[in-house]
């Protein structure tokens, strides 16, 4: 449908919405990933479920094409789309903890800090992503690795139940016992199946944790990424490390004399006492030669995960690309370093997410994401505030991206899928499972009205 030959139909929402003649459309359709440029017709700003049920509904029967938006940090831009409806839940903000239960629930506009923010004076965490503004929404629904999987598993392995909207407008809940093969399939499985309104996650004991960052220069990441890859299967699963390349940024607060050095940068969270920390971490620092900057101290949960934040704001260029991990052979490293040595801009990086530990323990049929025996999710991101760069960026993140590749298994984490990937690549993504994800998609959605995702078709 064209804004130009059809008059936009009227929706009537409790919440917004937003047209193209709207004096706020330019601003609501942005996505975090400045590199993306898209004009939908309209931007249901939804208030509550019965926003979104209305939504889905006029969406179907005005056949429009419709995106569904978290928090609209996806790489690709699949929050939104062009000449279609964008069902946009980000004014959905709602957090209620249960201390007792050491429960949450979730609505889907929350970033990851604002789960945070919720669940920390209560001493609790849910394992989340390591930049705070991402969504929960995206995040969850993809898989989501960070800080505390090693000891607490991914995202999903602390979801309990989903309230979601389907394709023919009904709302159903998802949970062991009411459609547990639709709670399967939204435990990675993206936003192929419908609208969620509501996560309820398992919450732990998290309060303040020792870690933060410390970097090396370059010269010495052969040795860094080599004691790394033998130390972390032995480490405690309280502590998580993750790994990069890349530079310093030329800003406050890094050291003037360090800016714009290429550096190997370890990131790490134990979940205890600075001094079981330190203990922890002695066998990889001792190893190591003394770091250019060290930044580990005991901080709040919420402040280790929202340190990136200022780095990574709203509007930069990206093109990314993952693979999952299972080795690192020296072969592999000097891979790595060849292209990092490449990197066309500061912000450009290469990080390793640790998913091994309690992400193993879950088996590989039991929830939609598969990969429960790679060592890492890796993502190569190339970032740039100017839109000049786009290109530059662009071409250094594919190509660092197929020289690393063949030292890796196949398949990737679809959170950090570009849109381009082709269906081998999703298909790769879920393995042995993408069979009776096709199957559950069938049931759920035959029609593929949720298809402006990493798509799994229908059986
Ligand atoms: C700076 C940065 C850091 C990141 N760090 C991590 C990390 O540490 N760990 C990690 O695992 N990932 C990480 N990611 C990747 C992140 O998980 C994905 O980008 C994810 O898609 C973001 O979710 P969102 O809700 O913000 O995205 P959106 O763009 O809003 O949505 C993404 C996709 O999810 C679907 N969707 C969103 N909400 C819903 C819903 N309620 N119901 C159904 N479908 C829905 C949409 O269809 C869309 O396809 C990071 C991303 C960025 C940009």
């Amino acid at each position: 449908m064209n804004q130009q030959t059809i008059a936009t139909p009227a929706l009537s929402l409790h919440g917004p919405v937003i047209d193209r003649a709207h004096p706020e459309y330019d601003e609501a359709r942005k996505l975090y990933n400045a590199m993306i440029d898209k004009r939908p017709m309209m931007i249901a700003r939804c208030a509550d479920a019965a926003d979104v049920i209305a939504a889905v509904n006029f969406g179907r029967d005005h056949k429009l094409p419709i995106a569904v938006r978290g928090g609209g940090h996806n790489g690709p831009g699949l929050g939104s789309v062009d000449d279609g409806l964008v069902i946009d839940l980000s004014a959905m903000k709602g957090v209620r903890v249960d201390p007792g239960a050491r429960t949450v629930r979730v609505e889907p506009g929350c970033t990851s800090g604002d789960v945070d923010h919720a669940t920390h004076p209560f001493g609790l965490a849910v394992p989340f992503g390591i930049v705070s503004t991402t969504g929960v929404a995206g995040l969850t629904l993809g898989g989501g690795s960070g800080y505390l999987s090693r000891k607490f598993g991914l995202t999903i392995d602390n979801l309990i139940e989903a309230d979601v909207v389907l394709a023919d407008g009904s709302f159903v809940t998802a949970n062991q016992t009411k459609n547990p093969d639709l709670l399967w399939a939204l435990k990675g499985g993206g936003g192929n199946f419908g609208i969620v309104t509501s996560f309820l996650f398992q919450a732990h004991p998290v309060g303040m944790v020792f870690g933060g960052p410390i970097a090396w220069d370059q010269a010495h990441a052969r040795t860094i990424l080599q004691t790394y890859r033998d130390f972390l299967p032995k480490a405690p699963e309280e502590l998580c490390v993750v790994i990069g390349l890349k530079k310093v940024p030329s800003n406050s607060p890094f050291p003037e004399g360090a800016w714009g050095h290429r550096i190997c940068l370890a990131v790490s969270c134990f979940n205890g006492p600075e001094a079981e920390g330190r203990k922890a971490l002695a066998p990889f620092l001792g190893a190591l030669p003394p770091p250019a900057l060290d930044w580990t101290g005991m901080m709040p949960y919420p402040a280790l995960q929202s340190m990136f934040d200022g780095l990574y704001p709203k509007g930069l260029q990206w093109w990314w690309k993952g693979d999952f991990v299972d080795a690192l052979s020296d072969a592999a490293i000097d891979a790595h370093l060849a292209q990092a040595a490449e990197t066309p801009s500061e912000l450009s990086l290469m990080h390793l997410y640790p998913i091994d530990g309690a992400v193993h323990r879950v088996g590989k049929a039991d929830t939609a994401w598969s990969a429960r025996d790679a060592r890492w999710s890796m993502v190569i991101a190339g970032i740039d505030p100017s839109p000049d760069k786009a290109e530059s960026v662009t071409r250094w993140a594919k190509a660092y991206w197929t020289a690393v590749h063949p030292f890796n298994p196949g398949g990737g984490y679809t959170n950090f899928m570009m849109a381009d990937e082709g269906e081998a690549r999703v298909k790769a993504a879920y393995g042995e499972n993408y069979a009776r994800l096709a199957a559950i998609k069938a049931k759920y959605d035959p029609t593929n009205l949720f298809r402006v995702n990493q798509n799994i078709r229908p059986a």
